[in-house]
């Protein structure tokens, strides 16, 4: 059988993959993107929130606070130069009751680690004269968390990847990855025809089947393996206007942020994403779970009329921590951790991964070199 040879393959074209291939390419590794469906970004980048996170609510000093502050300032910048529709619309953070007046306090402090400077105490009244339709004890405002048009920002930095000389591979799928000659083996699946491909460096971005394609790697550490988890988060639209110009969030539930507002960049509204635990990928949006949307969402707007919410649609958050444990970090396996020269894993690239693609990207091959 013929085996082709290249630099690298990013392994999936989602938002993640493609910031690593543009890196790759701009580094001048010849690079090759492989994806199993006939185009970017079908998964879990175009099933999110679109929020551009400030970095608030992650450890000090983990992956996901520092990759996402850096990633907030740097998508800001990229979305100006490549002209990629964004709003830096703010976001609150509300308080329902007093008792909750001291996780905002808790946050703002924990921003603060992070390198978020800006954010600030509301009392109710300041809340309510920014956003009238409010309700709440207290907020915490954070002016640089904004929205941004995914679709568009894939779309950028795959023409970036494509000009720095990258190619795009769709309807391919990777079946294994292996061992080749000095070089790692690709087995893949190409409208029914199998190829080999040889790379000196492979990054795994393959979102939720990430951790399945690295178990398929000879000699791979069994215990360096997370188990992958999925947890569904169900989104409801809002029929007629959104009375609200920022994205409102209550205080966190555990495995997500809370029920929140989110808008698109045309001031749709949308609420959610809930978290839902499942065993497989399914993205239906089951009518009946929006019952609980009302009370949650009537606790920050009490104004949300009745039968107000349609199924949206949902995205799945590729967890690596089981259900009740603590988030994980991004994990980031690099020949330090494996031992395999040229592999990169990226494992549990939930959020903040869009808001932090630029900067993980970098980070990710910058690990080629351990
Ligand atoms: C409900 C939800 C809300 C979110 N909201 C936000 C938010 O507001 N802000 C934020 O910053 N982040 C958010 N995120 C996180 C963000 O969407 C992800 O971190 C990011 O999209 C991950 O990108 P990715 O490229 O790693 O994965 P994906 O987008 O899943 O891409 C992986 C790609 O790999 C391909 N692939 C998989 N297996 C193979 C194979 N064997 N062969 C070939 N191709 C393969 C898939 O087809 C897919 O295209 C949210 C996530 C969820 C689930």
């Amino acid at each position: 059988m013929n085996i082709e040879k290249t630099g690298a393959v990013v392994i999936g074209a989602g938002v993640v993959g493609l910031a690593c291939a543009r890196e790759l390419a701009g580094r001048g590794v010849e690079t090759i993107i492989v994806e199993r469906h006939e185009t970017f970004g079908q998964e879990t980048s175009s099933r999110n929130s679109e929020v551009i996170h400030a970095g608030l609510y992650y450890p000090t000093g983990s992956l996901k606070a520092r990759l996402c502050v850096e990633g907030n300032r740097a998508l800001y910048a990229y979305c100006a130069e490549r002209g990629i529709a964004h709003r830096r619309c703010g976001k609150l953070i509300v308080a329902a009751s007093d008792a909750q007046l001291d996780y905002l306090r808790t946050l703002q402090e924990q921003a603060a680690g992070n390198g978020v400077d800006d954010t600030r105490l509301l009392d109710a009244g300041e809340a309510v004269r920014m956003e009238p339709a409010l309700r709440c004890a207290a907020a915490l405002h954070s002016p640089s968390t904004g929205i941004v048009d995914s679709h568009a920002l894939m779309l950028a930095l795959l023409g970036d990847a494509e000009s720095r000389g990258a190619m795009f591979a769709p309807n391919t799928v990777v079946r294994a990855i292996g061992a080749g000659d000095g070089a790692i083996r690709l087995t893949l699946d190409s409208a029914g025809e199998t190829l080999l491909l040889d790379a000196d460096t492979v990054i795994n971005a393959a979102g939720l089947s990430a951790v399945a394609l690295a178990r398929t790697v000879p000699g791979y550490p069994a215990a360096r393996l997370p188990r992958a988890w999925l947890a569904k988060g169900n989104y409801y639209a809002l029929a007629g206007r959104s009375p609200f110009s920022r994205l409102i969030y209550p205080v966190p539930e555990a495995g997500g942020l809370g029920v929140h507002l989110t808008l698109d960049l045309g001031g749709q509204a949308r609420f959610g994403p809930d978290v839902e635990w499942i065993e497989t990928i399914d993205y239906g949006v089951d009518p009946r779970r929006a019952e609980r949307f009302y009370a949650e969402v009537r606790k920050y707007w009490p104004g949300l009329p009745d039968d107000s919410l349609q199924p949206a649609y949902s995205g799945i958050r590729p967890k690596i921590a089981s259900p009740g444990a603590p988030n994980a970090d991004f994990a980031i396996q690099g020949p330090a951790e494996h031992g395999i020269a040229g592999l990169i894993n990226l494992f549990g690239i939930e959020s903040p991964g869009l808001t932090a693609c630029l900067p993980l990207a970098a980070y990710a091959c910058d690990r080629l070199r351990d």
